[in-house]
């Protein structure tokens, strides 16, 4: 009894630690370095041992303790009403055991409303008087930090109710799955690390101290509950759901209200499976007693209430062999390593490659040629290599030899500035320019079809085109000495490439890949400076006096046109019959529109014949319209192309206006700019 107990003793203090420094990496660095579910494993051995050894629980166990640390820099909000956390179940048997624990205190007559478990981050917000006044994070549970300035962006959090209530409501801020896969691409092409899952991505878009960073990150929230409900007509949470949306907040519609367990297991089961589908990633299930009396009967814990659990859902992950790791070099010369595995399929697909994002990522987790790995999914879509399973490791493994030169080019390679990614900095990199040339024809830069990844390299390899100026040159008769180009084909190409012509200079200053310049800044540039020539002399101070842009872009800018061959490459261009003008309208002129689009939040969706969405949305965005994604209470146009799908029953569903593309496209032609 003596050792067991010494034993224990250990085996707590090293799950403490452990816990503690994951719980550190997790809550404080938005950067956890062990999945979930390896966290969860070893809670829950230290919440076993402490309930057989009571002596050894310490208030400052991870058990007895909600949440992560207040991070420096930003200011403190202490909760009048803590946040709680809520304790998990990971089976059936142990939500049955919840169900039982709770119809012993309350009796028979308790409900569940059952909700997903959004994987976001925890949030207070104040109002008063029906005005938001202050948000935070739950912090530690009792003491959280004031991101105000960084929620005001999010803008699904309303800053004024529907009625002057002086109310504090509570819910999770997420980041939509599409979202986090962008983010995710864009960090690892800038060289940046990449955020673990939509959670982690969340948590630190929202403890930025530049709320600029925040509101370009997309967040979402749900919310779901009010520290206090004395305001308000709800006695249920069911109830109060109805409430919050009523007030103006956005509420998660797939609740369900349950009268038995097995109902509730139903419901698990079905989002277990739709979980892959949603927008957002959920991580489980929360199961709540439904009726507010009931819940004041139960109370808390010094943690979580007793009238709530979490289901978590198991790990969706597989196991399989990493045969090789692949290294690419992007356009700008970022060089990113990708495991090829044998197939397996995970959660509906077949997945063989994964991205190990930089060299650091291979060294951290000691990834090998050989080894079996574990993979997930992260925010339900993008495979990733979770751990490696040392177990199986062959005995002959040595530790992968990370690359010091350039696959392509054989450079040498490096680390620039405070970046995880190796670069290739040399400008003649084939690979960068192969990458260079397929951005130039993408759809958002001179959208020139028919020049596909293949044909480009082919024509780089062949020595038909070293540079983009080189494109406008192109003969007939080049083309077709190019595999699987015949006649038809090659007028094509020719003909799309003239088209590219008479573009709009945005779509060139997006295309030509100048770093941080997306396609939003070359068109507030292309607007503001009106040509290239004239771009091509401002100033920093010029550019940044345009507000939207900061010092990087216009940093990078400059830097941009200070290099002779740029101007050279502008001039060949110029030769070349390019326009290096801005066609568009200038946001002045957008005040003498006249056109149904103007002012209006117009969703297209289904196929178009007679635009490609690209060109539809330009053409709508020119008449002052916006162009979103998505459909919803204020979108007040939907243009619904053939076999338009869920947008369009959704707008029909909210009596969203519906046009046809024959009625836009007369309705563009009818258009009038003043
Ligand atoms: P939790 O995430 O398990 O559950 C509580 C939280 O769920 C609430 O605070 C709330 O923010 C959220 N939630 C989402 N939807 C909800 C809904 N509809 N109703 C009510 N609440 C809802 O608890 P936690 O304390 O935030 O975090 C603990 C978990 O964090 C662990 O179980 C573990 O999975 C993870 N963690 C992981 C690591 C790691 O290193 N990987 C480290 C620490 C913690």
């Amino acid at each position: 009894m003596e050792e067991s107990l010494q034993q224990a003793e250990s085996r707590v203090a090293q799950l403490r630690a452990q816990l503690n420094q994951y719980a550190y990496e997790y809550y404080v660095k938005d950067q956890p370095s062990v999945e979930d579910y390896v966290y969860d494993k070893l809670y829950q051995e230290l919440v076993e041992l402490e309930e057989a050894y009571p002596d050894l629980i310490t208030s400052d166990s991870p058990t007895q303790r909600v949440g992560g640390k207040v991070l420096a820099g930003f200011e403190k909000v202490t909760h009048d009403i803590p946040l709680y956390s809520l304790n998990d179940v990971f089976s059936r048997e142990e939500l049955v055991a919840f169900d039982q624990r709770v119809k012993k205190s309350v009796g028979e007559q308790v409900t569940y409303c059952c909700e997903l478990k959004i994987d976001g981050l925890s949030i207070s917000l104040k109002y008063e008087n029906g005005r938001f006044v202050q948000g935070a994070t739950r912090g530690d549970g009792t003491v959280g930090e004031n991101i105000t300035e960084n929620l005001k962006t999010v803008k699904s959090i309303p800053l004024t109710l529907t009625e002057p209530l002086t109310i504090e409501v509570r819910g999770e801020c997420y980041m939509p799955k599409k979202s986090f896969v962008a983010l995710n691409q864009k960090r690892e092409a800038e060289g940046q690390a990449v955020f673990a899952n939509p959670r982690n991505a969340a948590a630190g878009s929202l403890r930025q101290l530049d709320s600029k960073i925040t509101a370009k990150r997309n967040l979402s929230t749900f919310l779901y509950t009010l520290a206090d409900f004395g305001p308000l007509e709800a006695q249920t949470q069911d109830q109060a759901l109805t409430e919050l949306a009523r007030l103006g907040f956005k509420t998660n519609a797939e609740r369900k209200v349950c009268h038995t367990i097995d109902e509730v297991w139903a419901y698990i089961e079905a989002f277990h499976e739709k979980r892959a589908q949603l927008d957002y990633e959920i991580d489980g299930i929360v199961v709540k007693v439904n009726q507010f009396d009931l819940q004041d009967e139960l109370g808390f814990t010094v943690k979580a209430p007793r009238w709530a659990t979490a289901y978590k859902f198991p790990p969706e992950e597989v196991q399989t062999r990493l045969v090789e790791i692949e290294w690419t070099i992007g356009r700008t010369g970022v060089v990113t390593p990708t495991a090829i595995m044998e197939p397996v399929r995970l959660a509906g697909t077949t997945v063989s490659r994964a991205s190990l994002h930089n060299s650091d990522y291979i060294e951290a987790k000691d990834i090998r040629l050989g080894d079996t790995v574990l993979v997930y999914k992260a925010g339900d879509i993008i495979p990733e290599v979770a751990q490696v399973v040392l177990d199986a490791r062959p005995k002959d493994s040595t530790p992968y030899p990370i690359p010091t030169h350039c696959p392509v080019c054989d450079s040498e390679l490096v680390h620039l500035d405070e970046e995880v990614a190796l670069r290739c900095i040399n400008p003649k990199c084939p690979a960068q320019i192969k990458e260079g040339l397929n951005h130039f024809v993408s759809r958002n830069a001179m959208n020139i079809d028919g020049l596909g990844p293949r044909v480009l390299a082919q024509m780089y390899d062949k020595h038909l085109v070293a540079d983009v100026a080189d494109l406008y040159k192109l003969t007939k008769d080049q083309l077709l000495t190019l595999d699987k180009i015949k006649d038809k084909a090659a007028e094509n190409i020719l003909q799309a490439i003239d088209a590219s012509r008479g573009n709009s200079v945005e779509r060139l200053l997006f295309g030509l890949g100048i770093r941080h310049v997306g396609a939003k800044a070359a068109r507030i540039l292309a607007e503001h400076f009106g040509d290239l020539e004239t771009l091509s002399h401002a100033t920093k101070a010029e550019i940044v006096n345009l507000n939207t842009l900061g010092d990087v872009i216009a940093d990078s800018v400059v830097t941009y046109f200070e290099n002779e061959e740029v101007h050279e490459l502008v001039q060949e261009l110029a030769a070349a019959g390019v326009n290096l003008t801005y066609k568009g309208l200038r946001t002045s002129q957008l005040a003498t529109v006249e056109s149904p689009f103007k002012d209006k939040t117009i969703v297209l969706t289904g196929k178009l014949y007679q635009y490609t969405r690209e060109e539809a949305k330009e053409k709508i965005e020119n008449l002052g319209g916006k162009v979103t994604g998505s459909v919803s209470k204020k979108t007040d146009l939907v243009i619904a192309g053939e076999d338009a799908g869920s947008k369009l029953t959704k707008a029909q569903t909210l009596g969203v206006t519906v046009w046809d593309e024959q009625q836009m496209v007369d309705a563009l032609a009818a258009s009038q700019v003043g």
